[in-house]
Order: structure tokens, then sequence, then C-alpha cells
């Protein structure tokens, strides 16, 4: 008799975007007048940069003919792919090998599948709060324990609370962890990371024969001077950390899907020498996937050349304006706010003692704003909510126009 993964059954129940998708349609129901502003989900929205579309039709002209057409790649990506990836690293002083570098179809799911090459009775620490992939993943792999209600958290991961005080950024766990998830700039305080406070987390991962996972998937949003743009900027990184990053935010890529993970070579773990963590990447790559869409690396060469980097970070100040508008509009309003510099999310702290999901529905019935409760991203993001800056210009403007009106 076959039977359901025990694993995926811990979940916990209430996920945070069909939470607030069925609270928003509830409220629409009772309000069919009223028209929703949107400020939730972290999904873009504008067009995608015309010298990445050029690209991406010629490509589809080649695949259109028999005498240049091609079918699979190869699983790690196409060459010219990896080396303009290798060139983005070379800009922050970084040397990469080609085979350092995997393309993949986004980094969410390698976010997810990272875990794969790693023991299964490695001890997880996640920044609390955090993008909820990272905890998601371990514990449909059997790699926690069950929700705890008491703590608002599963048994058995390492939760590392990030505060206003330390400006949301973490400090390396007192106890003992194998992967060490971080995300910076953060998604969702819209946090970024110092060189030094990166440096503690090397130090300890190289202490402790941990493995780093650091997400860089806004990395191109920071424009704060001196902030690390990839945690190869740190010295020693390249022994302890795995890094993912995407097209998705950077170059629109959310429907299209691209992304790459760095394993180095000079990767260690505890039974693991150098070389091993990046061929077992590359056997599970092989033997899982099929590579990233043709189409879409074509999108990524031109994205990451010199015309295609000017029009992403065009596009990338397009939302950093969103981004100043909503913090600027909330701060009027007496709002503590942080965030949304270097990053697409403002973190807002609620008022009046509100909890995530009461401030929430306040925005929601009052404003009729939709928002993220910070309780949807673990324990210590409750009192807060994420504001994303993803959407029409004329769209924020409007939703910021009604919160300054109406709460
Ligand atoms: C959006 C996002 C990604 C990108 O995921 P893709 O699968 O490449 O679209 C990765 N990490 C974080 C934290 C994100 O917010």
């Amino acid at each position: 008799m076959a039977r359901c993964s025990e694993y995926f059954m811990r979940l916990s129940s209430g996920y945070l975007f069909p939470e607030v998708a069925r609270r928003t349609k509830a409220w629409q129901e009772k309000h069919p007048g009223r028209s929703i502003l949107r400020l939730g989900i972290g999904n873009t929205t504008e067009a995608l940069p015309p010298f990445i579309v050029t690209a991406m039709k010629h490509k589809l002209d080649l695949l259109s003919d028999r005498a240049t057409y091609t079918g699979y790649g190869d699983e790690q990506g196409d060459a010219p792919l990896r080396e303009a990836i290798c060139g983005r690293y070379s800009a922050y002083g970084v040397n990469l090998k080609m085979n350092e570098v995997f393309v993949s179809d986004g980094a969410k799911s390698d976010a997810a599948n990272i875990q794969a090459i790693f023991s299964s009775d490695s001890i997880i620490a996640v920044q609390d709060p955090s993008y909820p992939v990272y905890v998601d993943s371990n514990v449909a792999s059997g790699h926690t324990g069950c929700w705890n209600e008491g703590k608002a958290g599963y048994d058995g991961i390492v939760y590392m609370p990030a505060y206003a005080d330390t400006g949301f950024v973490a400090e390396p766990p007192k106890e003992h962890a194998d992967l060490i998830y971080l995300c910076f700039p953060n998604n969702p305080t819209g946090a970024v990371a110092t060189k030094e406070q990166l440096k503690l987390f090397v130090d300890y991962a190289l202490e402790h024969k941990s493995v780093i996972i650091f997400d860089a998937a806004y990395s191109d949003y920071i424009k704060t001077p001196g902030i690390p743009h990839t945690i190869y900027e740190i010295e020693g990184a390249e022994r302890c950390a795995i890094e993912l990053n995407s097209f998705s935010k950077y170059a629109g890529f959310t429907g299209i899907r691209l992304g790459w993970t760095i394993v180095p070579e000079a990767l260690e773990a505890e039974n693991s020498p150098a070389g091993l963590l990046n061929r077992l990447w590359n056997r599970r790559q092989c033997t899982f996937f099929n590579g990233a869409s043709n189409v879409s690396q074509a999108g990524g060469i031109a994205a990451l050349s010199p015309e295609g980097r000017k029009e992403c970070l065009a596009l990338v100040d397009y939302y950093q304006t969103n981004a100043r508008i909503i913090k600027e509009g909330l701060e009027r309003k007496g709002l503590i706010c942080y965030g949304g510099v270097d990053s697409p999310y403002v973190w807002a702290a609620c008022p009046d003692n509100l909890s995530s999901w009461e401030f929430f529905d306040l925005l929601l019935d009052k404003a009729s704003v939709v928002v993220t409760p910070g309780s949807g991203f673990g324990p210590a993001g409750e009192g807060y909510v994420r504001v994303s800056a993803y959407g029409h210009r004329e769209d924020v403007e409007k939703a910021v126009k009604s919160i300054e009106e109406n709460i």
C-alpha cells in the first residue's frame, strides 16, 4: 500500500501566501465595489528589458531552423552563460572557474535541492525571519522535528533571530549547526549584511566545518557602498559557502526562469575534502535535472552583457524608487520602517502593539491594501509586515495614498 510522506505531513498547514489570498478573497466578497491594492507577493511586474527580448527572439529564430536547431544542452548550463557569470563575479574581485557555476531554472529550486548532497542528519540553522523554502524543504525531507506550536517553529531547527538592534542581521548560533542558510539583501526584512557581519558567519563555518548556503537573489539591489555583493568577497568563504542567485529580480525573469548556484572546488565539509561537494552537486544535477531552457539562457547571456546590464539595473532602479515611495509614505504616517534601500522590501513595524495579522487585517479593511504578515516568515517576524515594491508605479502610489488617507 502506498503511503504519503510523513515528512510532508509535518509542514505546518498555514502556508503564508494561501492564507493571505484567502483573507483577501473573503474581504473582496464582502466589499464588491472596492478594488484591492497589492503590496504583497514578491513578483515582478514590469516588461522585460528590450535588449534581452531581442536576444531571446534571436534564439528562437535559431531553433526554428534545422541547420541551427539545438536540443538538450549541458546540464551545468551553456558555456557562454557560465563564462558571463564568472565575469560578473570577477567584477567583485572573485575569480571562479566555469565548473564551479551551475545554471538552473531558478534559485528557489536550488535552495530546496541543495541539501540533497549533505547528510540527512545535518542540523539546519536559518535566520528568523526568513524566506520559507529553506525551512520547508528541510522539513519535507525529514531533516527536522515536528511543528512546535509553543515556539511557533519546528523542533530540531536552529533559529537565529534577527532583530532591529542588529539591523536584522543575526549572529552565528551559540550551538553547532551544519548547514546555515543566509540571504542578503534579505527577504523579508530588506536588511543587508556588512563584511564584518558576514565574516562572523564565515569564521563560524570554518571553525565548525559547516556550510553556508548564501542566497544572493537581490545582490543587484545593493546601492550602499562597501556592502558585499557576494559571500565570496569574504576571505575563506570559498572553503565554506555555496551561493545561490537568480535572474528573477535582476532581469524580471520570475516567469522566464533562470538562476545559478556556485559550488566552489575549495568547498570542504567534515567528511568531504575539497572538490567532493562540487562533484556531488554536478552528479545531482546531471541525474535529476536536464538543464535550464536554452531560450532563458540566451536571455541570461544578454542580461549580463554591458547593454543588458544597463537595462536590468534601470529595472532594479524602478522598483527601488517604488520602495522609496512606500517607505517615505509609511514614515509620514509615523510607522517605523526598515529595509527598502538596498532591497525591494520595506519591513514595517506594526503600530500600537498590533500583531502581524492584526495589522494586515487593518490595512486591508481600512485602506484595501494587501501586505505580507511578518510572522509568516518565522517567529521573530511577529509584529512586522513586509511591504513589497513590486508593482506598477501608479498602483504603488495609489496604495501609499490610501494608507496615508485611511489609516
Ligand atoms: C525571489 C527569490 C528568489 C528567486 O527565486 P527564483 O526561483 O530564481 O525565481 C530566491 N531567493 C529569494 C530569497 C527570493 O526572494
